[in-house]
């Protein structure tokens, strides 16, 4: 019997899937960086020496290869704008323009365009001239600080807890969640202090997850903790291990990607496979948590570092992107970059956070509707325990996926959500209403961006209090329907 079937010629499809093979680019095509040998380069301390800290530090490492303009742009948004300090490890600047370009005005274009560059090097002319900030953007936008049930200690969700036991990283984000406490205070920004002496801070969220045997799992973080002193991190690790309700612990570092050569020296090596080994022992499961976005931050020198973790004994490498806009937020680009991390260095893609509403941050954000597109648009392609959710940190509830929204005023962007637990802060009364988050308002059809243009400017707590009733409304409507 012959086939009736024809011949099918495979159909294009949205996003065509090809394996990557990663690259380390050439530092050498940096003028300050002609000299640097390999073997500087996988020097932790070289790396952390030679990070770009300021404009001065910029120029002499890039020579002529950037206009004047691109330095007065910086400049300007240091001074006016920027929430976080400059702090950029060489392994990042390598990775931005990774194919060089000619000096001067497509050098200048090319690095503009850099998706790296948009969320480590923002300037004053990516962040938006109409609404540059939300009328609703906050310091500490998801209020973590009023949870704090310790100092740096967290305590959002019934069973889990963030624990942040320093206030550094190797690397400072232009979109840090965190900027409220994160980093060196700024023109715009006095951070936050931790008054406690670390010592005495780290005993303090020992001692409450001792008393809170309703908590199982703990995230260790920052900043992060690739700025801790190993022996110190070793020590609060092997404590969190003794507790007996601890069952899962994530360590959050962004540096496994901005600066992979941490986390291949030996002695944090040598002391990682200490703790992945009495949480074997233990039955408990610990895991690193990475923040990758875009796809040219994948290098051979960062699949060995999570290679490096996972031969030690952690559980998983998991990244935890953010989806920003001029970097990352596109189908191709996220999923370009899921490959990347997991065809090329073992890291599960696991979450895509909306960038959260921060002071200056409009230009990096995206609508809840855009989201909703770019996770339907992603499904299919990566294996199901691959395929990282995008989720929307909702003020005062946590992290919802996208598709979780309870109703949404699509003409002023706003989206309402509602919860199934209680904050440390909260009573009873949490169960019983809408919580809003907000689109950026110039993704808003005409209507609603001249609704803010009305309102935008009235007090905040006015401006709460009128869209509470709207929420309260709303809610009724749906449990009447
Ligand atoms: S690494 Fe994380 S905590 Fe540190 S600046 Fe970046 S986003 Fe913020």
């Amino acid at each position: 019997m012959t086939s009736t079937l024809a011949p099918t010629t495979p159909r294009a499809q949205p996003y065509a899937y090809r394996r990557a093979e990663l690259a380390e680019p050439d530092w050498h095509r940096f003028p300050g960086w002609r000299d640097v040998t390999a073997d500087q380069w996988r020097d932790v301390q070289w790396q952390r020496v030679h990070c770009v800290k300021n404009v001065k530090q910029l120029r002499e490492l890039m020579g002529d290869l950037l206009d004047d303009r691109f330095y007065a742009d910086l400049e300007r948004d240091q001074a006016e704008r920027a929430t976080m300090s400059m702090l950029v490890p060489p392994q990042m600047m390598n990775t931005m323009v990774p194919a060089g370009a000619e000096a001067g005005a497509a050098y200048t274009e090319a690095f503009y365009a850099d998706p790296v560059r948009r969320y480590m090097l923002p300037v004053f002319s990516d962040r938006r001239g109409d609404w540059s900030s939300h009328p609703h953007a906050t310091r500490d936008s998801l209020h973590e600080h009023d949870m704090w049930v310790a100092e740096g200690l967290t305590h959002r969700y019934p069973t889990k807890v963030l624990a942040e036991l320093l206030p550094t990283c190797p690397q400072y984000c232009g979109h840090c969640t965190r900027m409220d406490l994160v980093g060196n205070s700024t023109p715009t920004i006095e951070k936050l202090k931790l008054v406690g002496r670390p010592q005495d801070r780290h005993d303090a969220i020992l001692d409450y997850l001792r008393r809170t045997p309703e908590v199982r799992d703990v995230v260790v973080s920052g900043g992060d903790v690739a700025n801790m002193p190993w022996a110190r991190l070793e020590a609060f690790l092997t404590s969190l291990l003794e507790i007996d309700n601890i069952r899962d612990i994530r360590l959050a570092t962004k540096a496994l990607i901005g600066l992979p050569q941490h986390w291949l020296q030996d002695d944090v090596r040598a002391g990682m496979e200490r703790v992945a080994m009495t949480a074997r022992k233990r039955g408990v499961s610990v895991a690193i948590h990475t923040h990758a976005n875009h796809a040219n931050s994948v290098t051979p020198i960062v699949a060995e570092a999570s290679r490096a973790m996972l031969e030690a004994g952690v559980r998983d490498v998991r990244n935890q992107g953010v989806l920003l806009a001029g970097v990352n937020a596109d189908a191709h680009s996220l999923l370009d970059l899921c490959f990347g991390l997991l065809d090329g260095a073992q890291i599960m893609p696991y979450y895509f956070y909306m960038c959260d509403m921060i002071p200056f941050s409009e230009h990096w954000r995206v609508s809840v509707r855009e989201a909703q597109r770019l996770q339907h648009d992603m499904m299919g392609y990566l294996p199901g325990f691959a395929t990282p959710r995008i989720v929307c940190d909702v003020p005062y509830v946590g992290k919802r996926w996208v598709h979780q929204i309870a109703d949404y005023d699509t003409e002023r962007g706003i989206s309402y959500w509602t919860k199934n637990y209680r904050t440390s802060i909260e009573g009873s009364e949490a169960d019983d209403r809408l919580y809003e988050y907000y689109d950026p308002i110039h993704t808003l059809p005409a209507e609603g961006q001249q609704w803010w243009a009305e309102h935008g400017n009235i007090a905040a707590a006015d401006l709460r209090a009128a869209e509470q009733a709207v929420a309260s409304r709303r809610l009724a409507a749906l449990q009447l329907g």
